[in-house]
């Protein structure tokens, strides 16, 4: 008894690689790798049976998800998503934050010149929560922000910065 194949596509089966057809085609695409696929791989051609209605199985399969402008919308959705999950976030730079620009108007923030004209600008408490990660006011760069979080305490005794308060 061979006959446990599931019905729905697994997450390690990209729909899109089983047709071999890149995420942005268009129907007649998907349709016409389809149609190639459904040939090389039709069961009466491949010598061992099992192996080509496998094949042949995850091809139809893909091609049902879609094929289906409903079903392929969903399945886009569920494939970005997973996607998100796995890609990090793309770094464009790694930056000191001594580099950025500490502006205290209208409230305390960094900022630090993006390539598109705009800015990443964050506030110092969210750049602790956010680990580091500065977004560009502009666009979709990330940039990741680092300091040394000892260097306020390093033994070395500097100019003797003595703040008063005179309250
Ligand atoms: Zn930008």
């Amino acid at each position: 008894m061979n006959h446990d194949v599931s019905t729905s596509l697994s997450s390690s089966c990209d729909a899109y690689e089983v047709l071999g057809i890149h995420p942005s085609a268009n129907a007649s695409e998907i349709r016409a790798a389809y149609l190639r696929l459904a040939r090389e791989h039709h069961p009466d051609k491949v010598r061992s049976h099992s192996q080509g209605g496998e094949q042949m199985q995850r091809i139809v399969q893909a091609y049902e998800v879609l094929h289906d402008t409903v079903s392929r919308a969903y399945y886009d959705e569920e494939r970005a998503a997973k996607q998100r999950r796995n890609v990090p976030v793309r770094i464009a730079e790694t930056v000191p934050l001594e580099c950025m620009e500490a502006v205290e108007q209208p409230t305390m923030h960094f900022q630090y010149p993006c390539r598109c004209g705009q800015a990443y600008v964050i506030a110092p408490d969210a750049l602790v929560q956010e680990n580091g990660y500065v977004g560009c006011m502009g666009c979709s760069e990330t940039i990741h922000v680092v300091w040394d979080e000892d260097s306020d305490d390093d033994g070395d005794s500097g100019p003797g910065e003595r703040i008063e308060n005179e309250g």
